[in-house]
């Protein structure tokens, strides 16, 4: 037996795991990671008057970060916050390391010709990579909770950037996208704009435009939640 302070303690400890146990279930936030996609040596595609991708993904980015501290309620984790070369596995291992409910991976496009315009959207092939992978057991691979996930929130930024670019959508579209290979994690690509046409890159580097398509894409993530 126990002498009597002894049980007093041992209650006391249990009761605090409890109390702890309750308090951050309560707390605990959906975590959200944010990838400012290229950066440092990678510039990603260049456009007009040698406007880089890689520097509107990163305003965008911080922008976004800063809308979604706003409203609170979600942890938000960029992959970069300066202007730095960070390799796809480096992505990979932050998405890995916080397993957050979405991963959105902001990029811009370069058009054939300078008249390509409008935005993006893509998702994970994740049915053709299930049906090319039919003897490799599934561990780690996105299951269809996930697809689902994806696409409820790629329709929300449909939703959103149309309101912003009205009749700008080229649509949402499965594709290969090597950020989300081996992730089980819901991960979404947007194509924000060409950087290739004048009026593209104007838009896209305007601070005007990059905080206005970080409250659409705000907007989305809280709607998805
Ligand atoms: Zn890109």
């Amino acid at each position: 037996m126990f002498p009597s302070w002894q049980k007093f303690v041992f209650f006391g400890v249990l009761l605090l795991c409890f109390a702890g146990a309750a308090g951050h279930a309560q707390t605990a936030k959906h975590i959200v990671v944010i990838d400012a996609a290229h950066g440092g040596d990678d510039a990603g595609v260049l456009g007009v008057d040698g406007a880089a991708e890689k520097d509107v993904t990163l305003a965008v980015a911080l922008a976004l970060q800063k809308e979604l501290a706003k409203a609170g309620g979600l942890e938000v984790l960029l992959t970069r916050k300066t202007d730095r070369t960070l390799s796809l596995e480096e992505r990979k291992k932050i998405i890995l390391k916080t397993n957050p409910a979405l991963v959105l991976s902001l990029h811009a496009n370069a058009g054939f010709g300078k008249t390509a315009t409008g935005f993006e959207l893509y998702y994970p092939g994740f049915a053709k990579v299930r049906a090319a992978n039919k003897t490799v057991p599934a561990v780690g691979a996105p299951d269809n909770r996930h697809l689902n996930d994806t696409v409820k929130l790629a329709r929300l930024v449909q939703k959103n950037l149309d309101n912003l670019f009205p009749r700008q959508g080229r649509g949402l579209r499965e594709a290969g996208i090597p950020l989300a290979e081996g992730l089980a994690v819901p991960v979404l690509v947007v194509e924000m704009g060409f950087i290739t046409n004048a009026n593209g890159k104007k838009k896209l580097t305007s601070r005007k435009t990059q905080a206005e398509i970080a409250a659409a894409l705000a907007k989305s993530i809280q709607g998805f939640f």
